[in-house]
């Protein structure tokens, strides 16, 4: 490396042939050690506005005539701010699982989700985790329900996708190792959690 004989190894070859791009100030909200990688790749995908949604369709379907209306609620295109924000079906899921949270949030967007959490993130505390794991799960549900319907295989509630949420949520809480602190004995009673 640096024109300098050196001992091959595969790490050293990658971090010498990757891109390298400054680190976003989102990053330590969707990667943390208690994240569930799945959940936190669509977040990932999410944030950098990467999904099929419609509104990145639109030169595509300009030319073919195409005009779907978002599967989730029948009644607008579906775009990265409606279909996981503002769209009525979502709305209705959000409405259950931030229920789960003790702290206020209104998102119209996924940068919302970023203002209102960002001042917290540094500090490690169960509740922020709780949060960004609800958040994540969210996000991962909300598209896999709008491809189960885009591919026909079915139609849930928003209360099913709620409990799906809710219980993949509470199976990752109950494999941390819990203080026992106040607020992360408070935490363990709201998620029913022994
Ligand atoms: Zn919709």
């Amino acid at each position: 490396m640096d024109g300098n004989n050196c001992e091959f190894s595969i790490g050293h070859v990658w971090e010498f042939l990757r891109p390298h791009a400054p680190r976003v100030q989102w990053y330590s909200m969707v990667w943390f050690s208690q994240c569930i990688p799945r959940h936190t790749f669509m977040v990932w995908i999410l944030m950098g506005e990467r999904l099929k949604t419609q509104d990145r369709l639109k030169a595509w379907e300009s030319q073919h005539g195409s005009s779907l209306l978002c599967l989730l609620c029948n009644m607008v295109q579906d775009s990265h701010d409606h279909l996981f924000f503002s769209c009525m079906f979502t709305s209705q899921v959000w409405s259950l699982v931030l229920t789960h949270i003790d702290f206020p949030i209104v998102m119209h967007g996924w940068k919302d989700f970023v203002l209102l959490v960002s001042p917290f993130v540094v500090r490690i505390v169960a509740r922020i985790v709780v949060i960004k794991l609800i958040f994540a799960a969210s996000v991962y549900y909300v598209w896999h329900e709008r491809n189960r319907r885009l591919f026909k295989k079915g139609n849930r509630s928003s209360m099913q996708l709620y409990e799906t949420i809710y219980s993949t949520v509470r199976l990752k809480l109950m494999s941390f190792r819990w203080k026992s602190t106040p607020s992360a004995l408070r935490l363990k009673s709201d998620w029913k959690i022994s």
